[in-house]
């Protein structure tokens, strides 16, 4: 069964189509990037995932439960977790209370096991009284994962997650994120315009063009068959 099924979804901004009759789905544990060029419409397919947009026509179900089409479930109960290009940690609260922000609803003693476990996967086990502006791009970002992953999401959303960072350091990053991911057997979807990322982090690839979906598809396959 599909944890993530997108169905022949249409998306318009006004008289914009900015996807054209989209499918792909992800099994439980899989890693998906979407490549595409600027203004092909990745950010806004993740968005419509996300419950950020609606959509005109399709469907899309999280783990066989419809969440946009005949039915609309609100962002916040379709058990997504999201990463963006700029972190977008909370500047006020420190690490620790940045990763608790989505869990305020467990137990003290529960949050702060969950918070302890969450920085050492992340590999900030010091860092935690800090402050984002303390920290560096990529421990930041590292943040924002963690942040994501504390309600325990079904689904990660990934927003161009290592844009800001440098060349050696996105290349450090992506490979311990698809380790934890994979540790955790957690379903990723990830926007990227970096092609060999997509390819060293996905176990599909998904090539977006003006809208439409050229191939989804393994990398070793879109790779042989461009
Ligand atoms: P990508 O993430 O691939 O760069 P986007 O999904 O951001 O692409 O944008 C796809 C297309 O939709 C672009 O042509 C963009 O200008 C347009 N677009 C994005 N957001 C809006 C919006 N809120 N209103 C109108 N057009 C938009
Ligand atoms: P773009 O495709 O150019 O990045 P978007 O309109 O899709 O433009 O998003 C702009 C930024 O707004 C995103 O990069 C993200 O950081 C932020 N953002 C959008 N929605 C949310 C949200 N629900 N919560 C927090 N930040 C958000």
């Amino acid at each position: 069964p599909e944890l993530l099924k997108v169905n022949k979804i249409d998306k318009f901004y006004d008289n914009f189509q900015a996807v054209k009759n989209a499918s792909f789905a992800l099994k439980r544990g899989e890693i998906g990037c979407l490549l595409g060029p600027s203004g092909c419409g990745k950010t806004t397919l993740l968005r419509t995932i996300a419950g950020f947009e609606d959509i005109a026509s399709g469907s899309i179900s999280i783990t066989g439960k419809q969440v946009a089409g005949s039915k609309t479930v609100p962002p916040e109960k379709r058990s997504i977790g999201m990463v963006f290009q700029d972190y977008a940690l909370f500047p006020h609260l420190t690490v620790k209370e940045n990763i608790a922000f989505g869990i305020n609803s467990l137990a003290k003693k529960e949050q702060e096991n969950r918070v302890e476990e969450l920085l050492q996967t992340v590999e900030l086990p010091a860092e935690g009284d800090k402050f984002p502006h303390e920290l560096s791009g990529g421990q930041q970002q590292r943040v924002a994962l963690a942040r994501a992953l504390a309600p325990e999401p079904k689904l990660l959303l990934m927003d161009e997650p290592f844009s800001n960072l440098d060349v050696a350091l996105r290349e450090t990053l992506s490979t311990e994120i698809r380790k934890i991911l994979k540790g955790r057997s957690i379903t990723a979807l990830m926007v990227t315009h970096n092609q060999n990322e997509a390819f060293a982090m996905a176990d599909k690839v998904g090539i977006l063009f003006d809208g439409t979906m050229q191939q989804w598809d393994t990398p070793h396959a879109v790779y042989h068959h461009p």
